[in-house]
């Protein structure tokens, strides 16, 4: 039997077929689960339809800049006309302006580090906020973080920053759902190549360098991310909330 069959879920940040969050989806929508997808913009509409498409015409898909509180009301209203009730949430969004994901931490601006938490680390606040009355048979939350929140990762600079209250946010929402039997945990992914990931100043040899020290001595697949995502949304995790769970190849455990 299919490990989530019969789970709503909705999935933001499909950018395209290289995002993590897509990876998740097709894990999800493979085991049974019927989804829901959001874009940023019209720009990436006719992305995210065409490959939402495939889990059928009818497969929702809304508009969702996450900044904006009317847009994230609005998506939840529809989804609970759709759906009536949700079990599953991915937050796979980060945000920061290019400028602050290269040269010195110390240089990021006001504005820039503002952008990056709202965009990176306060909407899983108000996602699962919104989300929570919709779970009434409990649910799960994931979330997608890095290695950059708790060690310095040059040119990660703000972002960093902005995974650690990622972080810190999902242990906190844990307490505060757990009684609702809705889990809150963070995927803390090594690097994988996608859009967001190309803005960061010298990805290329983050990969190399995770190749080269990680104890797998290879960087992860973003399968992996869709087996780990289908992990944290089923029974099989049912007693595992706030945490973060490591698809690094083992990177995270090296001293040197
Ligand atoms: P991606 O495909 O570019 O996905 C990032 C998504 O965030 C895009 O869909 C993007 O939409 C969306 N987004 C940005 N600002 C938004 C806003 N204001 N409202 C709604 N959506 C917004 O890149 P990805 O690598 O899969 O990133 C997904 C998550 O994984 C991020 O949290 C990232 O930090 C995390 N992660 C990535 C890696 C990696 O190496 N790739 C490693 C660890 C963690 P737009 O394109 O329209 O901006």
């Amino acid at each position: 039997m299919p490990l989530i069959d019969g789970k709503t879920g909705i999935v933001f940040g499909v950018a395209n077929k290289r995002s993590i969050a897509w990876a998740i989806a097709q894990a999800w929508a493979r085991e049974g689960a019927k989804l829901a997808f959001t874009y940023q913009g019209e720009r990436l509409k006719e992305n995210v339809a065409e490959l939402a498409g495939t889990f059928g015409t009818d497969t929702l898909i809304l508009p969702c800049d996450v900044t904006r509180d009317e847009e994230i009301a609005a998506v939840f209203k529809t989804v609970e006309e759709r759906f009536g009730k949700l079990n599953l949430l991915l937050h796979s969004i980060a945000f920061a302006p290019k400028d602050a994901l290269e040269g010195e931490f110390v240089n990021t601006s006001r504005e820039a580090f503002r952008v990056a938490h709202d965009v990176s680390a306060y909407s899983l606040v108000a996602l699962a906020r919104a989300a929570a009355p919709l779970m009434t048979d409990g649910g799960s939350i994931v979330a997608m973080s890095y290695y950059g929140a708790e060690k310095v990762v040059p040119h990660y600079n703000v972002m960093g920053v902005a995974k650690a209250a990622l972080e810190a946010s999902t242990r906190y929402l844990a307490y505060d759902l757990g009684p609702k039997k809705i889990r809150v945990n963070c995927i803390s992914a090594g690097p994988v190549n996608t859009l967001a990931a190309r803005g960061i100043a010298g990805f290329t040899e983050m990969l190399k360098h995770y190749e080269a020290h990680a104890p797998l001595k290879r960087n992860i697949l973003p399968e992996e991310l869709g087996a780990t995502g289908l992990f944290l949304a089923s029974d099989g995790a049912a007693a595992i909330t706030g945490q973060v769970v490591y698809v690094d190849s083992g990177y995270q455990i090296m001293g040197m």
